[in-house]
């Protein structure tokens, strides 16, 4: 499996909101089977990924939105940069939401994540607040 750093964060407070029926689907079904198989090694990346995989903005293996609004690699790299991870790095999920945990802020989530067209909703925010809480 392969995950692009920022999605980590989108996975946290997904509700099923998504570009087209079949990307949420995907989507849905990935968080399902990390969250029931924690061990998972992930390969991280910051370029498209298992999640982009069925998106309708993946035209021939790149972000059509890669530039609006703002750098979605950015973004991974901020998230990874953050994380401690590198790029390319090859590490169990479970690992990778510890380091969520422990290492993410809401400050420094808002400064990454504030203007994706999805963070205004506030699900991911209250998602990452859960994690921190829970
Ligand atoms: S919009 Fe871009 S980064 Fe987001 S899932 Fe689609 S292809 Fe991937």
């Amino acid at each position: 499996m392969e995950i692009r750093g920022h999605h980590f964060l989108c996975m946290l407070g997904f509700r099923g909101l998504g570009y087209d029926e079949e990307f949420v689907k995907n989507m849905n079904e990935i968080i399902e089977r990390l969250n029931n198989e924690q061990d998972m090694l992930i390969k991280v990346v910051d370029n498209v990924d298992n999640i982009c995989a069925l998106c309708p903005n993946n035209i021939d293996g790149e972000c059509k939105i890669e530039s609006y609004p703002g750098s979605v690699r950015e973004k991974d790299r901020a998230v990874l940069k953050i994380l401690g991870i590198k790029v390319g790095e090859v590490v169990r999920y479970r690992d990778i939401v510890n380091k969520i945990k422990e290492n993410m802020t809401e400050e420094k989530m808002m400064n990454i994540c504030k203007d994706c067209e999805w963070f205004g909703l506030g699900y991911c925010l209250e998602g990452f607040k859960k994690l921190k809480g829970g």
